[in-house]
């Protein structure tokens, strides 16, 4: 039962569909080594069957497996949060608090909250330096009217963004696309040893590359999106996957939730070849921090 597998709808109705059963794998997943409290760290523990919690011998603390984490919602059945970080962590595209709300059978409020706190155990601290051959690229995001076109950038927000041919993604919301928000960005996520970076052929990214890296460009306003292995189509797919899923699924996006929806598509795009993406977002979950409402809404 407690074995890691890959996942799927069957398997996910098969081994989850109680409250009983999400609760047994998140104390196996929260307690490998046997139940320990965690208020004082003992390990003589009893069961108070009746409301699923556990009494600590030492201190008399009594608690759930879900005290203290991000699951911890005493009107929502743990079953949907498993469903829930089921269905995120196989859209592609994401998925609206509206269809969440839709598919679970909760209020809009309990989904948009729902999948805030999903989204936030998706972000990643700290991760390995991109090597390699790394695409860099920036985008604009939202400030887009109906039937207005493009509109202009200054009511957009700019997201950065390099992949790691192969390989990972970092993405990240900056002001402006500056030299030096750009090779601060860089410099950051890139590793120092990094083989080449290519970008197009923008002013800011200049001067980008050294001794170690090379730095390549492609001349977009001229037309050329590639030459040779020396193009940014990588990260500019990233870009469109994140487009159609702000225009499909979160239809509005305020700037200030924008970071979590880039760790959400970062979290999927950095784990798109891992067979254990489910597991490990209930790793993920039993990890994270809680998150209070309020702090999202403020
Ligand atoms: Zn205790």
């Amino acid at each position: 039962m407690h074995k890691t597998f890959e996942m799927n709808l069957p398997k996910l109705i098969e081994h989850f569909h109680s409250d009983e059963k999400c609760r047994s794998y998140l104390e196996a997943m929260r307690w490998p080594k046997g139940i320990a409290c965690p208020r004082c760290g003992a390990t003589t523990i009893s069961l108070i069957q009746k409301r699923d919690q556990f009494d600590c011998n030492s201190c008399r603390y009594q608690f759930s497996v879900t005290a203290g984490t991000i699951f911890h919602d005493s009107k929502l059945p743990l079953w949907k949060w498993f469903l829930a970080a089921y269905i995120m962590t196989e859209s592609k595209k994401g998925v609206s608090a509206n269809q969440m709300k839709r598919m679970l059978s909760v209020s809009y409020k309990t989904a948009w909250y729902l999948c805030h706190r999903i989204r936030a155990a998706m972000k990643e601290g700290t991760v390995r330096p991109l090597s390699g051959v790394v695409e860099v690229d920036e985008t604009y995001i939202g400030g887009r009217r109906k039937g207005v076109g493009q509109g202009s950038r200054r009511h957009k927000t700019m997201v950065v963004g390099a992949v790691e041919r192969g390989g990972r993604v970092s993405l990240r919301v900056d002001k402006r696309a500056t030299k030096k928000t750009l090779h601060a960005f860089v410099n950051a996520v890139d590793s120092d040893n990094a083989e080449a970076i290519y970008t197009d052929e923008w002013k800011g990214y200049r001067g980008i590359g050294d001794e170690n890296t090379r730095h390549e460009t492609v001349n977009h306003s001229e037309e050329e999106w590639v030459r040779a292995d020396v193009h940014t189509n990588t990260v500019e797919g990233v870009w469109s996957l994140f487009k159609r899923s702000i225009v499909g699924s979160y239809h509005q996006l305020s700037a200030k939730h924008l970071d979590s929806y880039l760790d959400e598509m970062a979290w999927r795009f950095n784990n798109r070849d891992n067979p254990y993406l489910f597991r490990d977002t209930l790793v993920r979950l039993v990890g994270a921090e809680t998150l209070e409402y309020k702090e999202l809404i403020s």
